[in-house]
C-alpha cells in the first residue's frame, strides 16, 4: 500500500492551503517485521515536513496581519525580506521574514522615525523555540551534555546537537529562571494566619574542577514547605553574589514575608541554618534533625551490647544497659539535661570498670568514644534540640529526610561522584537551579509565562 500525508491549513480569513507532507510505501509482498507501521526514521521525516508546513503558514499569517497599521488600518509596505534561521524541536529551518515600513499616519510631519519593523523578532529572540530550549536544559541537567545531545537527536528530527550547545543552553535557561523569578510579583499574603514555613536543608558534595584548588564543592539543596505548597532549591554558594538573596527569592515564592516564622531542620552543620538566617534577616528556629541524633544513639546501644557480650566483662550489666536505653527516650521527649547526665554516668561507669582483659578494654573504649561523640554533638547543638515526641504527635516534621531526596534528585543524579565529572561552581550552580525547577515543574510554567 501507499500512504500519502496531506496537511490542510485553514487561515483565519477562511482560505485554505494544502501541503503534501510525506509519502510512505509499504508493498505487502515485501513486508518485513521492521516494515510494520510507522518507523522512527519515517516519523522524524514526517514531523520535520509537518513542522515546516505549519511554521511557514504561521509566518505567512503573522506577516500579513502585521502589515495592517494599528492606527489607520492601512496596509503598510514591505521593506524587504530577511532570512532567519529558526531552531525548533522538529528541525532547523531557514525562513523568510518580511520587514515592514513604518506608517506615516502618526508622524507630525512626513518624516518617519525608526527603521523597518520585524514582526517575527519578538517571537523568537533567541532564534529557537522555547520548547527546544526547555528540553535541552532539562536533559542537560539530567544527563551528560553529550548524552543529552544524543537523546535529542535519537528521538526528534532536531538539528545536529553538540555538547557545548546543550551546555550553553542550560546556562541561558538557568539565567532566565533567575531573571523571571526576580521580576515575578511576590504571592500576596491574603491569608490572615501567615503560613509557617519549614526549610529542610542538606548538602551534596560533588567533585570540583582542579583549577579551583579544592577537591569538593558543596551544593546546598533543600525543600521549602508551607502548609499546602512545596518548592525545591539548589545552589552553590561560591557561584552567586548573594546566596542569601537567592534563597530569599525561593522563600518569597512560597509566601514568606518579613516577620513570618521559618523553621529550619538540618543536621549539625551550622553553615546551612546560617544561610537561611541571612536570607530571612532575623530569627530562625533551627531544629536538629532527629535522624542524626537517633543514629548516634544507635551507635552507643550497639557498642554497649558488644561490651556486655565480652567474656571478660565484670560489671553489673543493668548499669550499662539501662542508661543506653533511657538515652533515646529522654532525647525523644526533649529532656536534654537528663539525657546528658545519664550519658555522663555511662562514661563514668565505663571508666570505673577495672579489667585486664584486652577485648574488654577495647569494648569499653568503643562505648566511651561513642558516648563522647554524642555528648559533643548535643553540646554543640544544645539550642536546637526540641521535644521531638510532641512535635511528631502534632504532625510536625522532625527530620530533614525530605531534603535528602533532594540531595539525590538535584545533586547526585547529574553530579554524583560516581559520574566522574568535575564541576566548576558556576556550572554546578546552573545544573542545580535547572534541576530544581524541572522537579518542581516550574520550568514549563516559567517558559509559558515568559512567552505570554
Ligand atoms: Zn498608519
Amino acid at each position: 500500500m501507499e500512504v500519502r500525508i496531506i496537511v490542510e491549513t485553514t487561515f483565519e480569513n477562511g482560505t485554505t492551503k494544502r501541503h503534501r507532507v510525506g509519502y510512505l510505501s509499504r508493498p505487502f509482498r515485501r513486508t518485513q517485521p521492521e516494515g510494520f507501521g510507522l518507523l522512527l526514521e519515517d516519523a522524524k521525516i514526517i514531523l520535520r515536513q509537518l513542522q515546516n508546513a505549519i511554521l511557514r503558514d504561521q509566518i505567512e499569517e503573522i506577516s500579513a496581519a502585521s502589515r495592517i497599521c494599528p492606527d489607520c488600518d492601512k496596509v503598510r509596505a514591505i521593506h524587504d525580506y530577511r532570512s532567519r534561521v529558526l531552531d525548533t524541536l522538529f528541525g532547523r529551518f531557514k525562513v523568510k521574514a518580511p520587514r515592514i515600513r513604518r506608517c506615516a499616519c502618526n508622524a507630525k510631519s512626513d518624516v518617519v522615525l525608526g527603521g523597518p519593523l520585524s514582526p517575527l523578532a519578538r517571537f523568537f529572540p533567541d532564534r529557537s523555540t522555547p520548547e527546544l530550549q526547555r528540553l535541552q536544559a532539562e536533559l542537560g541537567a539530567r544527563y551528560s551534555f553529550r548524552e543529552a545531545a544524543r537523546i535529542l537527536e535519537t528521538f526528534v528530527p532536531c538539528a545536529k546537537q553538540v555538547n557545548t550547545s546543550v551546555r550553553n543552553r542550560l546556562g541561558k535557561v538557568a539565567r532566565n529562571i533567575d531573571a523571571i523569578e526576580q521580576t515575578e510579583p511576590v504571592v500576596a499574603a491574603a491569608v490572615e494566619d501567615p503560613p509557617a514555613l519549614t526549610v529542610f536543608l542538606d548538602g551534596a558534595h560533588i567533585r570540583c574542577r582542579p583549577e579551583y584548588q579544592k577537591r569538593h564543592l558543596d551544593v546546598v539543596v533543600g525543600k521549602i514547605e508551607s502548609h499546602d505548597k512545596c518548592r525545591r532549591f539548589g545552589l552553590v554558594q561560591q557561584a552567586v553574589l548573594s546566596p542569601a538573596s537567592q534563597l530569599r527569592q525561593d522563600l518569597r515564592a512560597l509566601g514568606w514575608d518579613r516577620g513570618k516564622t521559618v523553621t529550619v531542620i538540618s543536621d549539625g552543620e551550622p553553615a546551612l541554618p546560617n544561610l537561611v538566617r541571612g536570607a530571612v534577616g532575623g530569627k530562625v528556629r533551627h531544629i536538629l534533625d532527629w535522624w542524626h541524633i537517633s543514629m548516634r544513639i544507635q551507635h552507643i546501644e550497639n557498642a554497649v551490647k558488644g561490651l556486655l557480650q565480652v567474656r571478660g566483662f565484670s560489671g553489673i550489666p543493668v548499669l550499662f544497659k539501662r542508661p543506653a536505653e533511657a538515652l533515646r527516650w529522654y532525647l525523644w521527649h526533649g529532656k536534654v539535661l537528663t539525657a546528658t547526665t545519664s550519658l555522663q554516668w555511662l562514661m563514668v561507669d565505663c571508666a570505673r570498670l577495672g579489667t585486664d582483659d584486652r577485648v574488654a578494654i577495647e569494648a569499653v573504649r568503643r562505648v566511651q568514644a561513642r558516648c563522647r561523640d554524642l555528648y559533643s554533638y548535643l553540646a554543640n547543638n544544645m539550642d536546637n534540640l526540641t521535644d521531638y515526641g510532641r512535635r511528631q504527635r502534632a504532625g510536625l516534621p522532625i527530620s530533614s529526610s525530605r531534603a535528602e531526596g533532594c540531595v539525590d534528585d538535584i545533586g547526585n543524579t547529574r553530579m554524583g561522584k560516581r559520574r566522574r565529572m568535575r564541576w566548576s561552581p558556576k556550572g554546578a550552580h546552573r545544573v542545580a537551579i535547572v534541576r530544581a525547577a524541572v522537579l518542581d515543574g516550574r520550568l514549563t510554567g516559567a517558559y509559558q509565562r515568559a512567552a505570554a
